[in-house]
């Protein structure tokens, strides 16, 4: 399982990392990030400003080789946040890009200048590989649902999640992965990042993501691409008029959909258009991945596969039983339990208890088990559970079902309180272009038309466009907290 990242220098000239037009083969690699880790002697915490470039991936490296635990900073961060996440971090020192200027509460700290090739000085064979307890990275949550919380991951976690992957993708030094996400969170950091360096492949970065990056990278010897579903709602459009993006998708050995549910629409849309299916895999800060369909398994759309190599998975009812039998229509939480968990929450001792029960880590996420054990994820316990007239109705299959009306763009469904009803269904809605809004009335049909009565949204507003955060994940509290315009 270990040292976690494999001898970069061993793999010599085969190319580790590209961000643009600057590249880093594997020994490149060990020699730059064992500067980096140089000058990380002494060091408590490390913050890096996590810029979607070769430097945050570099200092990255060189602080897991020196064993300083890594606290990814979204760049984008307001004061707020950005006052919280290094208050409750408390780094010392800090990598940045020699061209940022950083905000204060991080130019106070000893600020290291991620190394753009090796000096030579100091390889990866100096650093002895640290204890696997020992913490590799502080990642802070995407804040859905709540201020961002500081997620402690050992060592033994990122191996045992990546080593996972391997098992279930099929993941080679072979692979070269098209990256297009931010490298503050577990997706872009830890699977894109370190899942192609232990494996001993390569990444290629296109900085933002674009349609034609994607073509470009899939049809010049790219294998993969790891994407969250507001890209492939993009692929999925683009795809009706760009026949390059279909031959570069049919071509790509594994798309992988991740962070938020794929909406149906665009799995169906991609799958008609190039014949290849996305393979969708469920995880968490805290837990790093737990499921995923495999790549030599059967996929089903709507399904994030099953439990991963060494991760024990368990629904769980309101009374708090395990629910034994899989039908295809149970709804519990979704329990897990393996190597790929965090340690604590930083700083957070009672939250940290509060998560757990009798080793279980409850994730808030409701799903339901088809009678084959594949996972369908119904939403999360306290957003996308609606209680409404004694039933208990999953918004993300209202969410599909109401885009697929071709006059809806964006869907998000959320309860609101009712006096009759307990709560009743609310529908947020972005209209597609050129079109006409659909009337409330005619969302209701179209839905009861598909489901069942009860699940008809009771109103509907409409907005120009959903409030999402960096990874495309719909805010449904900030949804909760603002009434736009439409019919009630
Ligand atoms: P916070 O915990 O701060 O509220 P967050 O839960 O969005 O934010 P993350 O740890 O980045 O922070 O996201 C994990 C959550 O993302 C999961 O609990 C789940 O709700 C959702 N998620 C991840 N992958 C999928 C997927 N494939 N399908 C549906 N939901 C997913
Ligand atoms: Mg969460």
């Amino acid at each position: 399982m270990f040292p976690l990242l494999p001898a970069l220098a061993a793999r010599a000239q085969r190319p580790a990392l590209r961000f643009g037009d600057r590249a880093l083969s594997h020994a490149e690699l060990a020699d730059a990030a064992g500067s980096v880790a140089a000058g990380l002697t002494g060091a408590g915490r490390v913050a890096v400003w996590a810029t979607p470039t070769l430097g945050t991936a570099v200092g990255v490296v060189g602080a897991l080789l020196a064993g300083v635990p890594v606290v990814p900073v979204n760049p984008g961060s307001g004061e707020r946040e950005l006052a919280h996440i290094i208050g409750d971090s408390a780094p010392t020192h800090v990598v940045a890009d020699p061209d940022v200027m950083l905000p204060p509460a991080l130019a106070a700290l000893v600020r290291v200048a991620p190394a753009a090739a090796g000096a030579g000085s100091a390889t990866e064979r100096s650093f002895a590989e640290p204890a696997p307890e020992s913490p590799a990275l502080i990642v802070y949550t995407s804040g859905t649902t709540g201020p961002p919380k500081g997620v402690v991951l050992p060592r033994r976690a990122v191996a045992a999640t990546l080593d996972a992957l391997e098992d279930a993708w099929q993941w080679t030094a072979d692979d070269v992965l098209v990256h297009a996400l931010p490298l503050f969170h577990v997706h872009g950091l830890i699977l894109g990042i370190l899942g192609p360096l232990r494996r001993g492949g390569a990444v290629r970065h296109l900085g933002r993501f674009d349609t034609e990056g994607v073509t470009r990278e899939l049809l010049s010897g790219a294998t993969m691409f790891f994407g969250v579903p507001t890209m492939y709602h993009r692929l999925a459009e683009a795809l009706g008029t760009d026949p390059a993006l279909a031959k570069a998708l049919a071509g790509a050995r594994l798309l992988v959909s991740g962070s938020a549910a794929l909406p149906l629409t665009d799995h169906r849309r991609i799958t008609a258009a190039t014949g290849r299916r996305v393979v969708e895999r469920y995880g968490m800060t805290e837990t790093l991945m737990n499921t995923s369909v495999r790549a030599d398994g059967e996929t089903r759309a709507g399904t994030v596969g099953v439990p991963l190599r060494g991760v024990e998975l368990r629904l769980v009812d309101e009374a708090g039983d395990a629910i034994g039998t899989y039908d295809g229509e149970s709804v519990g939480e979704i329990q897990v339990r393996g190597p790929n968990l965090f340690t604590e929450y930083l700083n957070r001792p009672e939250a940290t208890a509060d998560a757990f029960t009798d080793g279980w880590f409850r994730t808030g996420d409701m799903a339901i088990r088809d009678p084959d054990g594949q996972v369908r994820i119904v939403g999360r316990k306290a957003t996308d559970l609606i209680k409404s007239g004694g039933y208990k109705i999953g918004a993300g299959e209202i969410e599909n079902v109401l885009l697929e009306h071709p006059g809806v763009r964006e869907a998000a469904v959320t309860g609101e309180p009712d006096a009759d009803l307990g709560e009743r269904i609310v529908a947020w809605i972005v209209p597609a272009r050129d079109e006409t809004p659909p009337s409330a009335e005619e969302l209701a049909a179209h839905v009861a038309a598909q489901l069942a009565a009860h699940k008809r949204p009771r109103a509907v507003r409409y907005l120009d466009a959903l409030p999402r955060n960096d990874m495309g994940k719909i805010m449904k509290r900030e949804l909760r907290q603002h009434r736009g315009g439409g019919a009630d």
